[in-house]
């Protein structure tokens, strides 16, 4: 890795669910100082505007999976950057490490011997949870969480393993699984999951935009399809999305819920 000149430095920094407050320090900081920015559209613009005025904003566009600059050309465009700016802030939703691709630009980058730092971000699945009030883990309901995406290979197959996941003691999350509820929540009913099991789905989760339809994972699909959510939406699946009834502290357009569970009476509630 040789050098040909004074070079930036790559920053890729998550941007957090939506919210500006849940931005990090370091986040702001480098928002603030950076010489260009560039950013997917799930950033939202109100982070976007605490970068100083005559900063070079970059839109690379892409959303769940569709990119409208090719992920090669964003990390050629990234270290071409570099060799003309101070600092060089690659903004993703959520944290760049999470379905983010950010460790595909982190390699591009170390080949290209361009230095970078990685600045972790408040991702969808703990960050959505929590605004609905929905706990990943819970004493005595739920031993961890899964997160994985249900954004489809190139030769339409979800890339799952689907007798794994369909462990009800462990929450299951989905990213980008919004298209594909309807064969997501088959094939895990098929591999054992209860059709009965709570499930949820958060659209613009941390938002003053957030939504959320709660309803058995065997009903989550039809439910979500009636109350037309759109994305960016996270799903999340497993007993302690029940505990979200007795928790929800944050305002929001409850669409379904199901106040009934008998999982409440187990944690005392
Ligand atoms: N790197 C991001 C994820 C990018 S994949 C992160 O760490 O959060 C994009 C998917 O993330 C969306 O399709 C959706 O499933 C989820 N997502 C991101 N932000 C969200 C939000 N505010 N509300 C609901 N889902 C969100």
């Amino acid at each position: 890795m040789t050098r040909t000149g004074p070079r930036g430095k790559v920053f890729l920094v998550g941007a957090g669910p939506g919210s500006p407050d849940l931005l990090t320090l370091r986040a702001l900081g480098l928002i603030q100082s950076a010489d260009v920015l560039v950013y997917d559209r799930l950033v939202a613009p109100e982070i976007l505007e605490l970068a100083p005025a005559g900063v070079t904003r970059i839109s690379v566009g892409k959303s769940t999976g569709r990119h409208s600059v090719d992920q090669a050309e964003i990390s050629r465009m990234l270290v071409t950057l570099a060799g003309k700016n101070r600092s060089v802030v690659r903004l993703k939703g959520g944290d760049p490490f999470v379905f983010g691709r950010g460790s595909e630009e982190a390699l591009a980058l170390a080949r290209a011997g361009v230095p970078f730092e990685v600045v972790p971000g408040v991702t969808a699945a703990t960050a959505c949870s929590a605004y609905a009030g929905i706990p990943l883990t819970h004493r005595g309901v739920s031993r961890g969480f899964r997160v994985v995406t249900g954004h489809l290979l190139e030769n339409g197959e979800l890339d799952l393993h689907w007798q794994a996941l369909a462990d009800p003691e462990c929450t299951l999350v989905v990213y980008m699984g919004l298209a594909t509820l309807p064969a997501i929540a088959a094939r895990l009913v098929a591999a054992g999951m209860p059709e009965s099991l709570p499930a949820a789905a958060v659209e613009n989760g941390t938002t003053r935009r957030q939504r959320v339809v709660r309803g058995p994972l065997g009903e989550l699909p039809a439910l979500v399809a009636a109350r037309g959510l759109e994305s960016p939406t996270l799903v999340i699946i497993g007993h302690s999305v029940a505990i979200g009834d007795a928790i929800q502290w944050f305002p929001q357009e409850e669409l379904e819920h199901d106040p009934s569970h008998p999982l409440l009476a187990r944690v005392g509630l």
